[in-house]
């Protein structure tokens, strides 16, 4: 049976919006010295923004076009483009034979013919690593800043690009902080988002460049668990589709409750109702002192 004391943790833990799956969640945390973060959604609020766009004729076709791609996407970069193409008042291009690549963007098929969008990766695969297109040298300006971007291409040739942009959430930088002062030796950000971004954010978060790991896909996200684990037990918090497996791998997984994914949720051990990150910390002291009670 369920030691009276652990009972009585995980019932003071969900009260706190930290939801135990079981008690062997909870005794398993107590052991925890290592935290690894997803970012977008995570630590930050996953609510992006379109911030520029750059492209071929004209932005309100161009981004009807890309909201029509973006349309068949669960992705939060897609929540934001379509967002901003219904501010326009535009309506979205259909697309057909949509489909998602993992890590790196969409692919479907529209009026014209093959589009996509995504990040570098995916518009290297297509070959359109300096396809033309009208404004380059802006392409290439926006490329230097350190903002998530999206590019948009019809096979090899790059029609245009957008940055999109979201925040910290307000109790990252002091969750990762108590967590600190809690011991916690390792924290690190894992994201499939650009380095440049990755860094901007981790930073000001307050974690060292060498603990931020960019540009990852979900596989990459397991590997990095796993060579922590193998040195440490480790907690892994993310909230989206490409964080299952990374949050199954984990020790411990934490899956953002309220705007995280179904999937997310089912892989974790612990859901984070209330997306407060400094909970955290609270929960691990909390097990910490559960597991000295019951030895
Ligand atoms: P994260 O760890 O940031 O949640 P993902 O694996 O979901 O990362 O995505 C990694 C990168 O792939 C994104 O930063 C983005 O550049 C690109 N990407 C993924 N899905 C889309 C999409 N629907 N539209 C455009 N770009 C996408
Ligand atoms: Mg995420």
């Amino acid at each position: 049976s369920v030691p009276a004391a652990i009972l009585s943790a995980l019932s003071a833990s969900a009260r706190g919006g930290v939801l135990f799956k079981g008690g062997a969640a909870l005794e398993t945390l107590a052991k925890v010295r290592s935290f690894a973060f997803d970012k977008t959604g995570t630590l930050t609020t996953g609510r992006q923004e379109m911030v520029e766009i750059v492209c071929e004729g004209e932005p309100d076709d161009f981004l009807a076009r890309l909201a029509g791609l973006e349309a068949h996407s669960e992705h939060p970069i897609a929540d934001a483009i379509r967002r901003a193409a219904e501010a326009r008042g535009l309506t979205p291009a259909p697309v057909r034979e949509a489909r998602a690549v993992p890590g790196e963007g969409m692919v479907g098929v529209d009026d014209q013919g093959m589009i996509w969008a995504g990040n570098a990766r995916l518009a290297a695969r297509m070959g359109a690593r300096s396809g033309p297109v009208d404004h380059p040298d802006q392409i290439a300006a926006l490329h230097q800043g350190a903002q998530t971007m999206v590019l948009l291409g019809r096979g090899a040739r790059l029609i245009g690009a957008i940055t999109v942009a979201d925040r910290p959430r307000d109790s990252a930088g002091p969750g990762i902080e108590a967590l600190r002062r809690a011991g916690i030796a390792r924290i690190e950000m894992l994201t499939g988002d650009r380095r440049a971004v990755a860094e901007r954010i981790g930073t000001d978060l307050g974690i060292h460049p060498d603990e931020i790991h960019a540009e990852l896909l979900p596989q990459d996200k397991v590997r990095i668990v796993a060579d922590l684990a193998a040195r440490s037990r480790v907690a892994f918090v993310g909230d989206g589709v490409n964080d299952a497996a990374a949050l199954a791998r984990a020790d411990v997984g934490i899956a953002m409750g309220a705007a995280g994914s179904e999937v997310a949720l089912q892989a974790a051990d612990v859901a984070l109702l209330s997306e407060d990150i400094t909970r955290l910390a609270a929960a691990h002291r909390l097990a910490r002192r559960t597991a000295r009670i019951i030895r």
